[in-house]
């Protein structure tokens, strides 16, 4: 709007500059005053600008002296001319221009070959020399249809942006699904339904962006997964915890390129520890005090279940014998909230802090395998309890007749094999009822459990000893000589009979010993049989005045009697 106003005083400035100009001619007498007017005047009634914008001239009477578009009025006075709205507007041409000269005035005026007033606004400037004023407006239906034209033009323009937008959006995204569903297909195909997933299975990387890094890090994940599945399987199948405690070394040492961890295990009920592996593991090599073993709770990772780490607050155990720029990082092994064991990682302290934060990043994923490994190792280790308590009696400790059930073929090749001699010794204490009877069974129990150590110290430690029924013990002496075995079942006898028995009360006691004895396979091929004999030569001595060992002979079998 005030863009159109400035355009039409600029225009009234032209028309004005052209009355100048001819009122200069009259000043240089080239013409009279008469006819610069009629000049002027028709010079101005032909001027259009914006392709039908005029110019009208009236003067401060005010009288109509030229009207392009209604020339009708041209000598007409026009004082009482007003607008539809009343406004007498050429007397508010001249009262304006007295005033200022020039100025805007608004009123009703129709358009040109129009009969109906529409808005109109004006600009008029006197010039004086004449008495004239000239003027000319613009109709403001004109401006208002060019705003709604602008307006019109905008909305189209943002439209088109608008669509313009949503089309490359759309674009964009359709492009980014295509790629995500391909990479959410790769997934539905590696968790094929059911749960059956197929850890081999990987992602396509088809591009370098942010759909690439999802499908490597997707594939990583897959990957990491995989090796410890495998890995758990594997040491599922082992059978001995030795197998399992090696092959968690191995991921430490050669995959993961952790140097000289040790793995100790722990005795809650005992309150002890003990290196398991690596099994060469000398006293020197272990950067722990040794006071540790006979008391897990001085492991500071042990005590707390929580991983302990040099690299984070030096000293950080008590228990750790600094070798000056040592390190170490110990993982407890918890499970269901008890510490069953525990990973110790030793570094010399030569790395500089990005391999330290390597280190870091290298234990994470040993936790990852020791994590995995727990559950095998305490299923293993339970069952290793369990049968050990099948197999051995509480009370003295010493295996049981079951044991020799489930060991026995095993004993009886390996000294075929080596064609040697196993010497069968049964043993039986002698009047045992009598320390019952007179001592009370806890006397009874002592005098067991004693007996169990002297035997044990009375072979060697390859030898097996059972505890067979109440005072009943049975002996396999492995790789002796033959005949060898009757004089260390003597020689027992007489270790019985010195030995003194100390009760609960202070008081001492002897008990003596009667022992049978037996070869395998010299008596006997069948073991079993071998055992029996020892029996009845148990019999013998028992009937032929007990506190002595008695060697079977052939004399002794009474088919009939067994
Ligand atoms: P013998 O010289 O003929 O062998 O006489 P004995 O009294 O040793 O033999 P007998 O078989 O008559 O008695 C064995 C006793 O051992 C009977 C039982 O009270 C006792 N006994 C068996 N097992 C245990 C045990 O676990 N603890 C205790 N305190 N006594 C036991
Ligand atoms: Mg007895
Ligand atoms: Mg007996």
């Amino acid at each position: 709007m005030s863009g159109k106003k400035d355009a039409t005083r600029q225009a009234v400035e032209v028309a004005f500059g052209v009355l100048v100009h001819y009122q200069r001619l009259v000043e240089n007498r080239e013409l009279s005053a008469e006819e610069a007017k009629d000049r002027a005047k028709e010079a101005i009634k032909g001027l259009r600008y914006s392709s039908r914008e005029y110019f009208w001239i009236n003067d401060t009477h005010p009288r109509m002296i030229m009207h392009p578009t209604a020339p009708r009025l041209n000598g007409t006075d026009l004082s009482d001319f007003a607008d539809p709205n009343g406004t007498l507007l050429f007397k508010e041409f001249v009262s304006v221009t007295n005033v200022s000269g020039s100025g805007f005035i608004g009123y009703m005026w129709p358009k040109p070959g129009e009969q109906a007033p529409v808005e109109k606004l004006s600009y008029v400037k006197s010039f004086k020399p004449w008495g004239w004023i000239v003027g000319s407006g613009i109709y403001l239906d004109d401006v208002q249809k060019e705003i709604l034209n602008l307006r019109n033009l905008a909305i189209a323009g943002g439209v088109f942006f608008a669509l313009l937008t949503m089309a490359l959006a759309w674009w964009i995204g359709s492009s980014l699904t295509k790629r995500l569903e391909r990479v959410i297909d790769g997934l539905k195909d590696v968790a094929q339904g059911k749960g059956d997933v197929d850890l081999r299975k990987r992602i396509a990387i088809t591009s370098i962006d942010e759909i690439g890094a999802l499908s490597t890090e997707f594939n990583a994940l897959m990957e990491s997964i995989s090796d410890l599945t495998t890995f758990r399987k594997v040491i599922e199948e082992d059978d001995v915890m030795e197998d399992v405690y090696s092959r968690l070394y191995d991921v430490f040492t050669d995959d993961l390129k952790l140097k000289s961890p040790v793995i100790f295990e722990v005795d809650d009920i005992h309150k002890r520890m003990k290196p398991v592996y690596p099994l060469t593991l000398n006293e020197d090599d272990q950067s722990c005090n040794q006071e540790i073993l006979d008391n897990c709770n001085l492991c500071k990772a042990k005590r707390t279940g929580h991983g302990i780490s040099s690299y984070d607050f030096p000293k950080i155990c008590k228990q750790f014998i600094d070798h000056g720029n040592a390190h170490h990082v110990c993982i407890p092994m918890t499970i269901g909230g008890s510490t069953i064991g525990v990973v110790q990682f030793n570094f010399n302290g030569d790395e500089d802090i990005e391999s330290s934060q390597h280190v870091a990043d290298q234990i994470d994923k040993a936790s990852q395998y020791i994590k995995e490994a727990l559950p095998v190792i305490e299923s293993k280790r339970l069952t290793a309890t369990l049968r050990e308590s099948a197999l051995c009696d509480p009370l003295t400790g010493l295996h049981n007749r079951r044991f020799l059930q489930e060991s026995a073929t095993n004993i009886c090749s390996g000294a075929l094999r080596r064609n040697k001699t196993i010497g069968l010794l049964m043993c039986d204490l002698d009047y045992f009822k009598q320390v019952n009877d007179t001592h009370g069974h806890d006397a009874g129990d002592l005098i067991l459990v004693e007996t169990s150590k002297i035997l044990k110290k009375s072979v060697r430690d390859s030898d097996l000893i059972f505890r067979f029924g109440g005072e009943e013990f049975f002996i396999m002496l492995v790789d002796v000589e033959p005949g060898e075995a009757l004089s260390v079942a003597e020689k027992m006898c007489k270790t019985f009979e010195d030995h003194q028995f100390t009760l609960d009360t202070g008081e001492r006691i002897t008990k003596t010993i009667s022992i049978g004895v037996s070869e395998f396979p010299g008596d006997d091929e069948s073991l079993w049989k071998g055992l029996k004999y020892a029996d009845v030569a148990l019999y013998q001595a028992k009937d032929t005045g007990r506190n002595k060992a008695m060697r079977f002979t052939r004399e002794m079998w009474k088919d009939d009697q067994y």
